[in-house]
C-alpha cells in the first residue's frame, strides 16, 4: 500500500506509528510484543527509523518486512544519506523494492555523535538529493521531514519551507513533522507552506514521551520549544518513568484533540518503541 494513498483515500486522520530498531534479540521480541499491542489500535503504518551513518540499516530492513509479512500492516524504513555514497544508497533501495516495501522517508540525517554536518559526497547534501535517487527507481512513495519551529541549521523559517518545497518537488508526496507541544508553530507553519506553493500533506509529529529529561535534551537538539508550564513539570519529574508517561499522555491528549478538531490528515507517533502511551492517547481520544 502506498501512503499517499492511505492520506488521500481517507476522510479520518491517518494513524501511524514510529520505531526504532533495537540493539538485542530480547529487544525485538519486546517490540514484537508492542506492535500487536499496537495493532488493535489499526494504525494505518508503521515507520522504523535508520541510524544516521548507515548502523540499523540491516536491522530496519528487516523489520521493515517482518511488519508487512507477520504483521499485516503497511511499513516504511526512514532512510539518511550520510556517510553513503550514491551506489550503496542505490542498492540498499532496490533492496527494499525486491523486498516489497513500497515507501520510505527520505532524509539527510545528522552526523553519528553529533558535530556540524557535512556532506560525504557532492551528489548527496540533503534530503532532496535521496529524494531524487529514490524517485529515479519509479516506485515508491516518498515521505520527508518538516520542521516547524526550523531546522537547528536553517538561516530561517522561509528558507526552510523553501528547502521543503525542493524536496517535495524532486518527488516526494508528504512531509511528517519534527515532535512539537504547541501546536500554534504546527498550524503556522502549515499557513506558510500552504502560502509558500507547497500542498502536500504535512503530518504532525506527536511524542508521548516517557522520560521528561530525554525529551527535554531531544527538545533542545531540535530547537523544540517547551511550554513553561509544561517545562516546569518536566523539570520537577526528572527520570520519574510514571509521572513522566502521565504528563506525557494529557499532554499528547490535549494536542491530538486540537489537530484533529482542526482536520489534520494524520497523526505520526514517535512511540520510542513503547506501546502503553501511544494506546492511552488513541483510548482517551476516542479512536479505540
Ligand atoms: P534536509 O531536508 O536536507 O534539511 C537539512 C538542512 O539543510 C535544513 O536546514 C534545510 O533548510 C537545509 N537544506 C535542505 N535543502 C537545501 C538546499 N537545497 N540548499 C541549502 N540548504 C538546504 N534522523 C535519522 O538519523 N534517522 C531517522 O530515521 C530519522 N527520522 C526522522 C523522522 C522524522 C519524522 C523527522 C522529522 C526527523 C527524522 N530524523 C531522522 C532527523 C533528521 O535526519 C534531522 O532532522 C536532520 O538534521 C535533517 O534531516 P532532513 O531530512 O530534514 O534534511
Amino acid at each position: 500500500m502506498k501512503i499517499s494513498d492511505l492520506y488521500r483515500e481517507n476522510d479520518n486522520a491517518v494513524i501511524s506509528c514510529e520505531f526504532f530498531a533495537p540493539k538485542s534479540e530480547k529487544g525485538f521480541q519486546n517490540l514484537y510484543k508492542v506492535f500487536e499491542q499496537l495493532k488493535q489500535a489499526l494504525p494505518a503504518f508503521y515507520s522504523v527509523t535508520y541510524g544516521a551513518g548507515g548502523g540499523t540499516a540491516r536491522p530496519t530492513l528487516e523489520l521493515v518486512c517482518k511488519i508487512q509479512d507477520e504483521f499485516g500492516i503497511t511499513s516504511m524504513p526512514h532512510l539518511t544519506c550520510v556517510n553513503h555514497s550514491k551506489e550503496y544508497l542505490l542498492d540498499y533501495i532496490h533492496e527494499l523494492k525486491d523486498n516489497g516495501i513500497n515507501n520510505i522517508l527520505a532524509l539527510r540525517g545528522d552526523m553519528p555523535g553529533g558535530g556540524s554536518y557535512i556532506s560525504h559526497t557532492e551528489e548527496l547534501r540533503f534530503a532532496s538529493d535521496v529524494v531524487g535517487l529514490v524517485s529515479e527507481l519509479n516506485h515508491f512513495c516518498i515521505g520527508v521531514a518538516a520542521h516547524p519551529e526550523g531546522h537547528p541549521d536553517s538561516v530561517s523559517l522561509e528558507e526552510d519551507i523553501k528547502n521543503l518545497k525542493i524536496k517535495l518537488d524532486a518527488g516526494a508526496d508528504f512531509a511528517i513533522t519534527q515532535f512539537f507541544f504547541d501546536n500554534e508553530f504546527y498550524f503556522k507553519f502549515v499557513e506558510m507552506a500552504r502560502n509558500g506553493g507547497i500542498d502536500k500533506p504535512i503530518i504532525p509529529g506527536i511524542i508521548p514521551f516517557i522520560n521528561a529529561n530525554h525529551v527535554m535534551k531531544f527538545a533542545k537538539m531540535n530547537g523544540t520549544h517547551i511550554p513553561d508550564a509544561l517545562k516546569k513539570q518536566m523539570v520537577e519529574i526528572g527520570d520519574d518513568r510514571k509521572m513522566a508517561v502521565e504528563l506525557a499522555t494529557n499532554q499528547a491528549v490535549r494536542q491530538c484533540r486540537d489537530l484533529l478538531d482542526r482536520g489534520v490528515p494524520g497523526i505520526h507517533f514517535f512511540t520510542l518503541n513503547n506501546s502503553k502511551p501511544t494506546l492511552s492517547v488513541l483510548q482517551r481520544l476516542g479512536i479505540i
